[in-house]
């Protein structure tokens, strides 16, 4: 098989540029190594930029987006029991959309079922050759025999665990990570939320956050430690652990049912630089990994496609490599300044120690930021993820 770019993984980032390349005329192969089905039971994101909106609907897929999408002008905070209100329209003129990363993936997975460009699921033991070659190969197994694709490049697509990023040699690349001591535990139930905007909250107990995939649909998370597993979180432990963290008003208002889907995420910061070896060019997770609490990882993804798409279209259309030469510097400047903002969201809203002396600077830092408009204005800047 011959193609000009070989995408590996079918997540958000995979199918997005594999939609932006084929619209622009450029062939390309997506090769992932679950089935669709698994792929779409993942519920993952929900919180997506302006970015993120606009790269869809340049993809030709953001109709149903624009039709159930949730458009939020701001966020809550709530500390120890009081809620604080942040209006990123006030601050910034700008707003953030709720949708669902499986809707986002449907979408994707719709467009290109629709033009025909084909992803191969169920794909196993993929291997990429010669990325510093002229000619890079993929070989993988598919129904019991195995298969090779001839490209001009590769797009490392497969998420922080896939094999593309393992197949650059460890004295080419430099990792920085940081792991937090602890976990998100989150449910998905039929129930209505909460509140109209996303509660973030700070509490002795630990973080939580209220958040929602629907006006009739909630997404709920609670600090949890690593060491726990889903069996030992039955869906009435869970409910009872939320409902001291949030506000009177929201415990009054909370709805409780039998969730639909229950897992937890442990929480990671991560870069991996450069982000291009020869021909490869690793994008999303495969990159880099933020923890969730700042919303970033899909929008991250997002904007390191816009930019691989935009170079490699420049590459074939305009045969100018100006932009491939540039990708891994300008996804890195923006990769960073989320790295940043994550992480401080991530130590200013969760327990991470027992010292009191940590506690008391989540409190100065949350009061600067209630306080202070150009605290807010940077706190919304970075949330609503204005071009920087
Ligand atoms: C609880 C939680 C909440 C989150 N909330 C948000 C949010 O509100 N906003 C936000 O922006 N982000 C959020 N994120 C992060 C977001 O989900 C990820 O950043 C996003 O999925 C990254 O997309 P990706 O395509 O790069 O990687 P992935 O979604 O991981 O996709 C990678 C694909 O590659 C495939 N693959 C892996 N290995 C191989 C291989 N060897 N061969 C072939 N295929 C392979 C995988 O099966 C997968 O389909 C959240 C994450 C979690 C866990």
């Amino acid at each position: 098989m011959r193609t000009q770019v070989a995408i590996i993984g079918a997540g958000p980032a995979g199918l997005l540029l594999g939609q932006l390349l084929h619209k622009n005329g450029i062939d390309n192969v997506i090769v992932e190594r679950h089935t669709g089905e698994y792929v779409l039971g993942r519920v993952r994101a929900g919180v997506i930029e302006q970015v993120t909106m606009d790269l869809l609907d340049e993809a030709g897929v953001g109709e149903r987006m624009h039709r159930d999408g949730l458009i939020h002008d701001g966020v809550q905070i709530c500390v120890d029991g009081k809620r604080h209100h942040l209006s990123f329209k006030e601050l910034t003129g700008k707003s953030v959309m709720v949708y669902g990363q499986t809707e986002i993936t449907k979408d994707l997975m719709d467009g290109r079922a629709a033009v025909g460009a084909p992803t191969l699921y169920a794909a196993y033991d993929v291997a990429l050759h010669d990325i510093h070659g002229g000619k890079p190969r993929v070989t993988f197994r598919k129904d019991g025999s195995t298969h090779e694709i001839e490209c001009d490049f590769i797009a490392g697509c497969d998420g922080f665990h896939g094999i593309s990023r393992k197949s650059v040699p460890p004295s080419a690349i430099s990792n920085y990570e940081r792991v937090y001591p602890l976990g998100w535990l989150g449910i998905l139930s039929e129930t209505p939320p909460v509140s109209e905007e996303l509660i973030y909250v700070r509490h002795p107990r630990g973080f939580a956050l209220c958040s929602m995939r629907s006006p009739t649909r909630s997404r709920y998370y609670i600090q949890c430690s690593l060491a726990d597993d889903i069996e030992s979180w039955p869906d009435e432990r869970f409910w009872e652990e939320l409902r001291p963290r949030l506000d009177d008003e929201a415990r009054e208002a909370l709805v409780t049912g039998p969730s639909i889907e229950k897992s937890i995420a442990p929480l990671r910061s991560f870069v991996a630089e450069p982000m291009r070896f020869g021909r490869l060019f690793l994008a999303g997770d495969a990159a880099h990994i933020v923890p969730p609490t700042g919303a970033k990882g899909l929008n991250l993804a997002a904007s390191d496609v816009q930019y691989l798409a935009r170079g490699l279209i420049e590459h074939y259309r305009d045969k100018s490599d100006s932009g491939l030469e540039h990708y891994s510097e300008r996804a890195l400047l923006r990769v960073w300044k989320a790295e940043r903002f994550s992480w401080w969201m991530t130590t200013m809203l969760h327990r991470i120690s027992d010292n009191p002396f940590d506690y008391q600077l989540q409190l100065a830092d949350l009061d600067y930021l209630f306080r202070s408009k150009a605290a807010a204005t940077a706190f919304a800047e970075n949330y609503v993820g204005l071009p920087y």
